[in-house]
């Protein structure tokens, strides 16, 4: 990775990212020797500008930032590094630098994607999912439109807990219904996302 240091002063800054909610956790400097640290270890180190040293997230407190992927900007003067992180990103105890909560709802989405996916590609005879999946396209569809009915039956009356329930029921069937149908949520919004312009 051909970085150059040398328009910071020997630093480059480095945006931390989280792998899986895409949140912006912290920013650090690195020099040429925490970058190789941080390669070499999986982990990430920087350089403390207040410490004067090679600083490893997590040195004290534990939560380290595992390293899932580095990407090098377009002139090559700052870096992105989306990671797992242990825990708590900032010394204030926030999960981001920004104080800002680093879930996502709809990220959970996409997991679930992903375990739809290998339920009905391990043909696990235990899963719900690959049990539907193998009954045909037809029934899942059948279950999607039973599901959508009750969602209505429960919009009528003002029982939220009831709704939401039902929505999840149809939401999880409308995703095994994408996957058995080889579609993605993605897709779908694409669709939304080019009527939209
Ligand atoms: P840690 O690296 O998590 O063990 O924290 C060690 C020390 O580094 C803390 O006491 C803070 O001074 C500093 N520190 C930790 N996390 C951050 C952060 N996200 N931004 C700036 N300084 C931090
Ligand atoms: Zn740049
Ligand atoms: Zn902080
Ligand atoms: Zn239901």
């Amino acid at each position: 990775m051909n970085i150059d240091f040398q328009k910071g002063d020997g630093l480059v800054p480095v945006i931390i990212q989280d792998f899986a909610t895409a949140k912006v956790l912290m920013l650090g400097y690195m020099n040429e020797a925490a970058f190789a640290q941080t390669k070499e270890e999986g982990k990430v180190t920087f350089f403390s500008r207040s410490k004067n040293r090679l600083w490893t997230k997590g040195e004290e407190s534990g939560n380290f930032l595992m390293v899932k992927d580095i990407r090098l900007d377009c002139d090559r003067d700052t870096l992105l590094i989306k990671v797992d992180p242990v825990g708590p990103v900032c010394h204030t105890g926030a999960d981001t630098c920004w104080d800002e909560k680093n879930d996502s709802s709809l990220a959970f989405i996409d997991h679930l994607r992903k375990t739809i996916h290998d339920r009905i590609a391990e043909d696990d005879p235990n899963s719900y999912t690959n049990k539907l999946v193998k009954r045909g396209i037809n029934k899942v569809a059948q279950k999607v439109g039973e599901e959508a009915v009750e969602v209505v039956i429960e919009a009528k009356d003002d029982n939220a807990e009831l709704f939401l329930n039902e929505s999840a029921d149809l939401l999880y069937h409308y995703l095994v219904l994408l996957e058995a149908k080889g579609h993605s949520l993605e897709e779908v919004a694409d669709v939304l996302r080019e009527r939209h312009k």
